[in-house]
């Protein structure tokens, strides 16, 4: 009796909080201004990429989840065969670190830069441990210029191979209320190379997405029956 019911409050206080996890570490995870990570999520298996990276990174900064660490690894590595030597400069950042971001920036560039170059805490996708702001010598200092580079001519065509996404392209503000950064990708996994395929950004892609799943049930309500 006595042991169901420490079964039984196991699972009432454990079930939420794995459910919350399993939400939160989806690889897929959509992170932008709607929809935010509470300030105490931590990735469960950040892992430091070995790659290399931009001198004077912070150590905390360099961390990436396991599989995305794994997949820049890679891409660095393709990318290296064809002699561009990408550099990493920001993957994950806690909440309070974006935080302390996010009012430097404020301070220093005002409203409207912020407002389209920097996120709030807990909006910011390198929260997830997903996300790796990238550079080459010379060119680190997270502008626009980077999109004249090879290395982000070989990103465009190569990045989805490993798992990454361009997550911020240029004419993009409109759907996910941030700038042009063309330093900036986001690991999804095999998703990648359909999100590349759609043209989309991943807002609009996700969007559609859903529109796709509504629009089944509606032809299933109409046909009478979930094997209409
Ligand atoms: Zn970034």
């Amino acid at each position: 009796m006595r042991r169901s019911l420490a079964a039984l409050l196991c699972a009432v206080i454990l079930l939420p909080v794995l459910a919350r996890a399993d939400v939160y570490e989806s690889t897929m995870i959509l992170v932008n201004k709607q929809n935010s990570l509470p300030s105490d999520y931590v990735p469960s298996d950040l892992s430091y990429p070995d790659v290399r990276y931009e001198e004077g990174v912070p150590e905390s900064r360099k961390q990436m989840r396991a599989e995305a660490a794994r997949a820049l690894e890679d891409m660095f590595a393709a990318a290296e065969k064809e002699g561009i030597e990408l550099l990493g400069v920001s993957g994950y950042r806690s909440y309070w670190t974006q935080h302390d971001i996010y009012q430097t920036r404020l301070q220093e560039a005002g409203e409207a830069h912020v407002s389209v170059y920097v996120a709030q805490p807990g909006k910011s996708e390198h929260q997830t441990g997903l996300a790796m702001d990238l550079g080459v010598a010379g060119c680190t200092d997270l502008t626009e210029r980077f999109a004249d580079t090879d290395a982000y001519r070989w990103l465009t065509e190569h990045a989805h191979e490993y798992g990454f996404i361009i997550r911020y392209p240029k004419d993009g503000v409109q759907e996910t209320g941030y700038a042009f950064e063309p330093w900036h990708v986001r690991y999804l996994g095999a998703q990648a190379a359909n999100v590349r395929a759609s043209g989309l950004t991943l807002e609009a892609w996700y969007r559609r997405k859903l529109a796709g799943s509504r629009l089944t049930r509606q032809r299933r309500f109409r046909t009478g029956g979930i094997f209409g």
